[in-house]
């Protein structure tokens, strides 16, 4: 009997990471053979992403290049664009077999193209993950939140689904024993994790939870809606030495008007309060955010608030984005739109500050000891080995490959090159 071939492909977000991760595993289990995408497979399954025109296009060129590898196998497209554009995909491309939303992505039965149950997994749940050496555990999905121009609450759903702590909990020791050394907790939006469970379960409890992993594991948190963030979770997060001190807070603009005009639940006032109580509370916090650019109605004065605001608060590192219009979202309709070459050139000032601020950051942290995961990959251009410190600041190593996925306490020697630092080992960390 020859084993089936599949190749597996995802854009977007580390849910839908998890959610392939989960899906290879189940297709491993059902006898398939994982091959690389850009080789011969019989299965083509590509895990698609909506959150922009950009990853729609992305999504369209997966389809593309699988019919063009393999012109007789099977093809499946899921995820959020296949959610959101099943028909308009159909039509497009009717060379694809099977378009699954994302409530049907696991359904190995469709496809397989068999009809028989036991393919059908039972739970979804992970033990370890592809290439990686952090592991996403998604603990939650779906958003009830809409803000004006984000699609998910459409393709992922506004009903919150969190996972039982218990579930979250045996999936975690396995990767655990499996020797990883990093598991990143995600969901779509992970602040609202255990709202639909009973009223004690919170994201402040499972992590108190995951304490007693010990200081062999570090946790960090995915990013998290700034009205969402509590008190209790930032006092946690100081007091705690496996919890990175790590806050991606979404800002998306640094001005009240664009603010509200995008359906966010916070203010610029609140945001600032946020970040010093999280100073105050987390020692070498490192704060990032996710910045959006051309918002309808954004003018000259808008983005020149939130080049400031950015600047005040000195995140450590920014993800800057355009506006894209989602079908669907109130924020399609909105006017006046922002220009291309307007959009164009704020993005290119936020990232020019972001690298700035990036740089500052890593620089304070000069001469310090600081807790560093070593990562598989090698930098490509200088060999070096890379990883990431509990605060998010990319580190560049000298060393043997036995040193790759260990904790080690390295001090900075360098700071500042390409955003991130030069480090010297010092020790393995005392927890591994
Ligand atoms: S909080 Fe807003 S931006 Fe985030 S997933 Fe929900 S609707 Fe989208």
């Amino acid at each position: 009997m020859t084993i089936p071939k599949v190749a597996l492909a995802t854009l977007g977000c580390k849910v839908n990471q998890y959610e392939t991760q989960v899906l290879r595993e189940h297709l491993l289990q059902a006898g398939f053979r994982e091959v690389p995408f850009k080789g011969k497979a019989d299965y083509y399954v590509i895990n698609t992403c909506s959150v922009t025109e950009k990853a729609d296009r992305k999504s369209e060129e997966l389809i593309r290049a699988a019919k063009k590898s393999g012109s007789t196998a099977k093809l499946i497209v899921t995820g959020c664009y296949a959610e959101a554009e099943g028909k308009r995909i159909k039509e497009k491309f009717p060379g694809v077999d099977v378009v699954l939303g994302n409530n049907e992505k696991l359904r190995l039965d469709k496809i397989v193209g068999l009809h028989d149950p036991v393919l059908v997994p039972p739970k979804p749940s992970i033990s370890d993950f592809y290439q990686h050496n952090r592991a996403f555990v998604k603990i939650e999905d779906g958003c009830h939140e809409f803000c004006t121009y984000c699609r998910i609450p459409y393709v992922r759903g506004n009903r919150i689904r969190s996972r039982s702590p218990c579930e979250v909990l045996r999936e975690i020791e396995n990767l655990i024993q499996k020797g990883f050394k990093e598991i990143v907790l995600t969901g779509v939006n992970l602040g609202l994790y255990g709202e639909d469970l009973s009223s004690s379960e919170s994201l402040v409890h499972l992590l108190k939870r995951l304490q007693h992993y010990g200081g062999g594991v570090r946790f960090r948190l995915s990013s998290l809606e700034p009205h969402l963030v509590t008190n209790d979770l930032l006092e946690l997060m100081g007091s705690s030495s496996s919890i990175c001190p790590h806050l991606h807070l979404p800002l998306q603009s640094g001005d009240d008007y664009i603010l509200q005009r995008m359906g966010r639940k916070y203010t610029l006032d609140k945001y600032r309060r946020l970040v010093k109580e999280a100073r105050d509370l987390i020692p070498q916090a490192s704060i990032t955010t996710d910045v959006m650019v051309g918002f309808p109605g954004e003018e000259e004065h808008h983005f020149q608030n939130t080049y400031h605001f950015l600047e005040e608060i000195h995140f450590s590192r920014l993800h800057v984005f355009r506006f894209s219009p989602r079908p669907g979202t109130k924020a399609f309709s909105m006017r006046p739109w922002v220009g291309a070459k307007i959009q164009k050139k704020r993005s290119e000032e936020l990232r020019r500050l972001g690298d700035t601020l990036s740089r500052r950051f890593a620089v304070r942290f000069l001469g310090k000891s600081l807790r560093v995961l070593v990562e598989e990959k090698r930098h490509s251009g200088s060999g070096s080995l890379m990883g990431y410190t509990d605060n998010y600041i990319r580190i560049f190593l000298e060393g043997k490959d036995e040193l790759k996925n260990q904790l080690l306490k390295i001090r900075v020697i360098e700071a500042g090159k390409g955003g991130g630092a030069i480090g010297k080992v010092e020790a393995a960390d005392e927890g591994t």
